[in-house]
């Protein structure tokens, strides 16, 4: 049976763009051809004037086979983070969903996760930038308002850090900290299709997320609707080879898990 969720996608990509049935049902097609019951728009926090709550209700009015979350990715943008947070409180109660991610460094006007800076990333202090990051993570935990941490090892976008004993240890805290709060996180399949070429996080973290008892969502981060799902043959294989058996769904905030086969 196909992967049933996939709790990460952009039908705006990197504008606003207004939810209209023009730019979403193509979004819940994709969704059915692909096998996915349940699918969660998280445009970036940045372009929230585009989402458009009455839009997604049409939509799922439309498609009632495919079970359509409202969501959002929050993110730590130095310049409209502020905003997108509180409009993250002021509409709490209709979204059911909220993904967190730092794409940015402190002092640091540009995303770190930009493909471009690969060369300038090759030369940093990869793990002096990670304990900054995860500091960025901590701060949006303590915050508040966030059902699920995104790309949790995304410091390793550029492939060119390999740090002696491996990830795990940069992690260790932040994800016994995720634990405690009772956060989940996702497996997403994002960065096999960047210069690291390996999902995030990586298993090391996903055995420890595991250990700890920390929910999965599942992921593509898909820009467009043809990359809904993508590369969920290989996601479902590695699952398998976890043993993680059950994903995380939500609705209203409130987590269920459901079984995947
Ligand atoms: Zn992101
Ligand atoms: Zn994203």
């Amino acid at each position: 049976m196909p992967l049933p969720i996939d709790y990460h996608m952009h039908p705006q990509a990197h504008s606003i763009k207004p939810y209209t049935p023009e730019l979403l049902q193509p979004w819940a097609d994709t969704a059915r051809q692909r096998g996915l019951k349940e699918i969660a728009f998280t445009d970036h926090d940045r372009y929230y004037e585009g989402v458009d709550f009455d839009q997604i209700d049409k939509l799922r009015e439309a498609n009632p086979d495919v079970k359509i979350l409202a969501g959002i990715e929050l993110d730590n943008d130095p310049v409209s983070g502020r905003a997108g947070r509180a409009w993250v409180e002021k509409n709490w109660d209709r979204l059911d969903f909220v993904l967190g991610s730092a794409h940015y460094l402190p002092g640091d006007p540009e995303m770190f996760d930009q493909v471009t800076r690969k060369d300038e990333f090759a030369q940093r202090d990869i793990a002096a930038d990670c304990v900054k990051y995860v500091a960025e993570l901590n701060g949006m935990i303590d915050r508040g308002g966030i059902d699920t941490l995104s790309h949790l090892d995304l410091m390793k976008i550029h492939g060119v850090w390999h740090p002696e004993g491996g990830l795990l240890p940069h992690f260790q805290s932040l994800l016994e900290r995720i634990s405690r709060e009772g956060l989940a996180i996702e497996i997403s399949t994002a960065g096999w299709r960047k210069p690291v070429g390996e999902q995030y996080p990586h298993v090391d973290l996903i055995r420890e997320a595991q250990r700890l008892g920390i929910p999965f969502t599942l992921a593509s981060d898909a820009h467009s609707h043809a990359q809904l799902a993508e590369e969920y043959g290989r996601l479902s294989e590695l699952l398998k080879q976890l043993g993680i058996r059950e994903v995380a769904s939500y609705e209203k905030h409130r987590r269920r898990m459901i079984p995947l086969d």
